[in-house]
């Protein structure tokens, strides 16, 4: 199957993991939203939220323990949760979006890799 996302899981495709277990993997959004944007994909491949499971208890889950690492490491406030479905979702393998949210804050897009070692330090 031709999916980047098991690609990535399978580390045939390089990402900037922030997290990794036998379930799932959280990683930065290559083409970020905002300082931060993460992704958590399931590591067995659903195609969307309507083939999902009990897995996005989990993935939720695994949210809400990055949601304060994020907020605290970023210095940010607010952040959004998403997943797309139908016609917006462009990678056909279920992930949720942590988006950071700077409220009215004019915050410059920093490099990914200054992000990642922020996030991991
Ligand atoms: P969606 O519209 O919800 O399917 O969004 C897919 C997201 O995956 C977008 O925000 C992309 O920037 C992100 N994305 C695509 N390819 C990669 C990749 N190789 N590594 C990290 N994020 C990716
Ligand atoms: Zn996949």
């Amino acid at each position: 199957m031709d999916c980047i996302f098991c690609k990535i899981i399978k580390k045939e495709i390089p990402s900037k993991i922030l997290y990794e277990d036998d379930l799932v993997l959280a990683m930065l959004d290559i083409n970020p939203m905002n300082n931060g944007h993460t992704l958590i994909i399931p590591k067995k491949h659903y195609t969307d939220i309507m083939e999902a499971d009990d897995i996005l208890d989990y993935m939720f889950k695994i949210a809400k323990d990055l949601t304060p690492i994020l907020m605290d490491k970023l210095e940010v406030k607010a952040l959004t949760y998403l997943i797309n479905y139908g016609d917006s979702q462009q990678v056909k393998h279920l992930h949720l979006h942590l988006i950071p949210d700077y409220l009215n804050e004019n915050k410059h897009l920093k490099d990914i890799d200054e992000v990642y070692n922020l996030l991991k330090s």
